[in-house]
């Protein structure tokens, strides 16, 4: 058993309350919160010890860069990386996206070729690749899922061809909660010689992450949805794919020599490190990364899965017409639904002033709710702070909203 007393005491802003109630905190599928002892090591960071990383001989800036490189290291460890050279600091899983879809999409991709993508991904696992798409004229390919919200293998098996050069899916679906079997579809693409891009944005804070037993070629998560901060991202990717790149951005940091006639490019990581990084920020992934193997990422899973459950057999018994959507096995806490026709606006606002901060909308996943036929949810989503007894507070307020609704 967690001690959740002695956890959420980390979290100061979980002890706040909305119009007189008593914060629940359920978006975490959005960004989770932040302990202390990360938000400390920001504070140092700006108060003690700014200077920048990898320009000077002066202790400060000395003492800066051992931060950021021993975060590196710590992160590189934590997913099971070869090497620290093999994971990139960005601004989140948005910019690593497109960070791979520019640097390798540009050169695997070309006219007439196949990129697969499934139809749960994340719009910064769409866009990206259209935007290249609309330069190199390639087509995109789109995985099913099933009545339960789970990716149809067969269907992906079968997209396969002699065009298909990259696969990008997301490790867990931010509407649905599907884990989705990423180390067979990865073992699948590589039988056809396909390398795989894995979005681990809502992965990275529930599930382990070994991007050598996965045989992902790149892995992308943010920091913000693990605990950490926010505006910091990590792209890993394999080193023989990173070493014949091109840079994504050019600028400071990322250079051997510069001249007016030809530049050549600084050594794996900094290549794809233009300018200057959130050095504060960047230490603060490894406090993250403590907080979360000091509890285990089992016993976080294991927790936010008795939540789900109990909330999930909660309301399908006590609220009628909730309609809840990924009823996958394999899922993440996550409970998007509908109640009858009701506009996931109305409930959110309704849920908001009994003092649950839960998501509505379409969750930057448009094409899925097109293909759910529905404009949007309200999505519930749990980390390993929440209670009991917010799971309670939150399907008893699903209860009052579906009241007064009617
Ligand atoms: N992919 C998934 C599955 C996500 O849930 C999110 C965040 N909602 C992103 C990508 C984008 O992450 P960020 O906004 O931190 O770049």
């Amino acid at each position: 058993m967690l001690d959740i007393d002695a956890i959420r005491a980390e979290f100061p802003i979980l002890s706040r309350e909305l119009y007189g109630r008593p914060m629940t905190y359920l978006d975490n599928t959005a960004t989770s919160q932040t302990p202390r002892r990360v938000v400390d090591i920001i504070t140092d960071g700006y108060t003690r010890s700014k200077a920048n990383v990898h320009r000077g001989v002066h202790t400060l800036s000395q003492e800066a860069t051992k931060a950021q490189e021993d975060a590196r290291r710590r992160v590189a460890s934590w997913i099971g990386a070869e090497s620290h050279e093999e994971v990139i600091f960005t601004r989140g899983t948005t910019e690593a996206l497109n960070l791979v879809a520019s640097s390798f999409g540009g050169m695997v991709l070309g006219e007439g070729d196949e990129l697969i993508l499934t139809v749960m991904e994340h719009h910064a696992n769409i866009v990206p690749w259209q935007l290249l798409r609309s330069r190199l004229g390639f087509t995109i390919k789109v995985v099913p899922i099933d009545g339960e919200g789970r990716l149809d293998l067969d269907a992906y098996r079968a997209l396969f061809n002699e065009r298909t050069r990259l696969v990008s899916v997301c490790h867990a679906s931010n509407v649905l909660g599907t884990v989705n079997p990423v180390k067979e579809m990865i073992a699948e693409a590589h039988a056809h010689g396909v390398p795989v891009v894995v979005d681990g944005a809502q992965a990275a804070p529930h599930i382990k992450i070994d991007v050598r037993d996965l045989d992902a070629d790149f892995y992308a998560f943010s920091a913000h949805k693990m605990y950490g901060p926010t505006g910091i991202g990590v792209l890993y990717g394999k080193r023989g794919h990173l070493e014949k790149m091109p840079p994504y951005q050019g600028g400071g940091e990322m250079i051997e020599h510069v001249s007016f006639g030809h530049t050549t490019f600084a050594e794996l990581p900094f290549k794809f490190e233009a300018g200057t990084p959130d050095f504060v920020g960047i230490p603060a992934i490894a406090g993250a990364i403590d907080f979360m193997d000091g509890i285990g990422i089992d016993a976080i899973a294991e927790h936010e899965h008795v939540l789900l459950r109990h909330a999930t057999d909660r309301l399908v018994a006590e609220v009628p017409g909730l309609r809840i959507f990924g009823t996958a096995p394999e899922k993440c806490a996550i409970i998007s639904f509908l109640i009858g026709d009701h506009h996931p606006y109305d409930v959110g606002m309704l849920l908001d002033k009994l003092g649950i901060e839960v998501r509505t909308g379409h969750h930057c996943a448009q094409p899925l709710m097109e293909y759910l036929g529905i404009e949007g949810t309200v999505r519930a989503s749990f980390a390993v702070y929440n209670t009991i007894e917010e799971a309670d507070r939150f399907v008893d307020a699903v209860k009052r909203v579906a009241m007064i609704l009617g």
